[in-house]
């Protein structure tokens, strides 16, 4: 068959006397479930090219139902998507061209026996991620509880803490 709202020929169904194709069968659905986005593809004159007349009447009908269920026009239905169009792509390049914005990223190191920093271990996580751009934020020990030791299988009597170290990279420089 072919399909009387897009024009492709294959399998389908007949709906309210309209032969279409599953495709176009799952748009309408949407449609008669008032989805605005197949609204807006069923008003677009390129989107019904292959349409026959029946089945644009049909579909305009529907949409004529679903704006009254809505409560609105089909010009402020429009005027509202664009305003939603237009603040979406005012915040992306709002994003896009915010410099100085920075990115986090945290290490712990955990101190096992007398609480003594593993200086080694320390200073090759500052050299690493100093060479790709982070910088030192903030470092503090932190004192494990009891749960935390039991999970790490230390003794339940024995101490622990953890240094944690929190680096600070630029996303984007200034003078680009
Ligand atoms: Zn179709």
């Amino acid at each position: 068959m072919i399909c009387e709202i897009c024009g492709n020929i294959g399998k389908g169904r007949m709906i309210s006397g309209i032969q279409m194709c599953e495709d176009c069968f799952g748009k309408l659905s949407k449609l008669r479930n008032s989805n605005k986005e197949m609204i807006h593809y069923f008003k677009k004159s390129e989107n019904l090219k292959n349409a026959t007349d029946k089945a644009k009447d049909y579909l305009n009908d529907v949409i004529d139902r679903k704006l009254s269920e809505l409560g609105v026009t089909y010009e402020q239905l429009l005027g509202e998507e664009n305003r939603l169009i237009a603040e979406e792509h005012n915040k992306q390049s709002y994003a896009l061209n915010t410099v100085g914005l920075y990115e986090y990223d945290i290490v712990t190191i955990l101190n096992k026996e007398h609480g003594l920093v593993d200086k080694e271990q320390m200073n090759r996580i500052l050299q690493e991620h100093a060479a790709n751009g982070w910088r030192l934020h903030t470092i503090y020990s932190n004192e494990l509880g009891k749960s935390a030791i039991s999970l790490l299988g230390l003794g339940i009597n024995s101490t622990a803490c953890e240094d944690v170290l929190i680096f600070e990279r630029k996303l984007k420089n200034d003078n680009v």
